[in-house]
């Protein structure tokens, strides 16, 4: 009986803790130095969180924008994976926000 109490007050609050951490991860769309600017995942995103090469329209921090390919706004993307599947090279990872 004292050994199961243990384990519940153990694992209870890790559950928690895994639960509520998933709900407040957030995860974005990151373009790899591989693209070749063909313009797929700028088409098929729903919030608008991609941009082109040195657009930096709706950017607050200028120091993300490329001036070399599409990128991504961290600010808009919710990490949908949309762009993923469209991109024809594979060049788009869902990453954690750091
Ligand atoms: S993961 Fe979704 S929201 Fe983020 S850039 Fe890709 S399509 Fe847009
Ligand atoms: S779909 Fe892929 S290759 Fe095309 S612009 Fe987007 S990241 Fe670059």
């Amino acid at each position: 009986m004292i050994m199961r109490s243990l384990v519940q007050v153990q694992v209870i609050p890790l559950c928690l803790k895994n639960y509520f951490g998933s709900m407040v991860e957030k995860k974005v769309a990151k373009i790899g130095d591989s693209c070749i600017n063909c313009g797929v995942c700028y088409g098929v995103c729903p919030f608008s969180a991609i941009n082109e090469a040195g657009d930096s329209s709706g950017i607050s921090d200028e120091s993300v924008v490329n001036d070399e390919h599409y990128f991504v706004n961290t600010e808009k993307c919710v990490g949908c994976g949309r762009c993923c599947n469209g991109c024809p090279i594979g060049n788009i990872e869902i990453v954690d926000v750091n």
